[in-house]
């Protein structure tokens, strides 16, 4: 039986020469392939209290809105600057060069909600922290993190499992 690794292609050359970008898009074009990432995806959370699902831009939109749907639990989106129409609050956090600053709406999370943070793929882990400080800064508890891959060489699973941040992945390429 195929896994959610065999639905994944590998791109070489994107977005830059020397890198190998997993294409997720083969995955989420299939019914078995996305159902059973969804699933899976939500089983090692199962029995815990979430209130919200938030999904980092912009492939976790994608994931976020279908594992939302399957809690019948609210969807918030974590955007580049920019892009939220209301009144955000901003995390800036480092790229290879330079910084990037990740948005979220003040009023989308309350004081004491529990939220879960999905997203496609976890690499130097700075995406899913900018995240996590931004939840946080509203109050809000994260439950837990869960990815479709992860890429341990770039140690961004140490990094929040070492702040608390409880993680979960399908797999993994080296
Ligand atoms: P990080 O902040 O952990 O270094 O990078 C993770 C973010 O970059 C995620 O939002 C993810 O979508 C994107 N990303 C980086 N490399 C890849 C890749 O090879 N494939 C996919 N699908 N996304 C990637």
């Amino acid at each position: 039986m195929k896994t959610v690794k065999d639905y994944i292609r590998t791109i070489a050359d994107f977005p830059h020469e020397g890198i190998l970008f997993r294409d997720v898009t083969t995955l989420f074009a299939d019914p078995k392939g996305f159902r059973m990432a969804v699933d899976q995806m939500l089983t090692p959370w199962a029995g815990e209290q979430i209130d919200k699902v938030v999904g980092l831009e912009a492939r976790g939109f994608i994931l976020g809105g279908a594992i939302a749907h399957q809690l019948s639990k609210g969807f918030v989106p974590v955007r580049k600057k920019g892009k939220l129409p209301g009144a955000t609050i901003s995390q800036a956090y480092k790229l290879e060069y330079g910084e990037a600053i990740m948005e979220i709406h003040e009023d989308a999370i309350a004081p004491g909600e529990k939220v879960l943070i999905v997203d496609d793929l976890l690499a130097t882990g700075g995406t899913c922290r900018a995240g996590t400080q931004l939840i946080e800064r509203l109050g809000g508890e994260i439950v837990g993190c869960s990815f479709i891959v992860d890429l341990p060489e770039l140690g961004g699973r140490k990094l929040l499992e070492s702040l608390g941040l409880p993680i979960s992945v399908l797999c993994e390429f080296e």
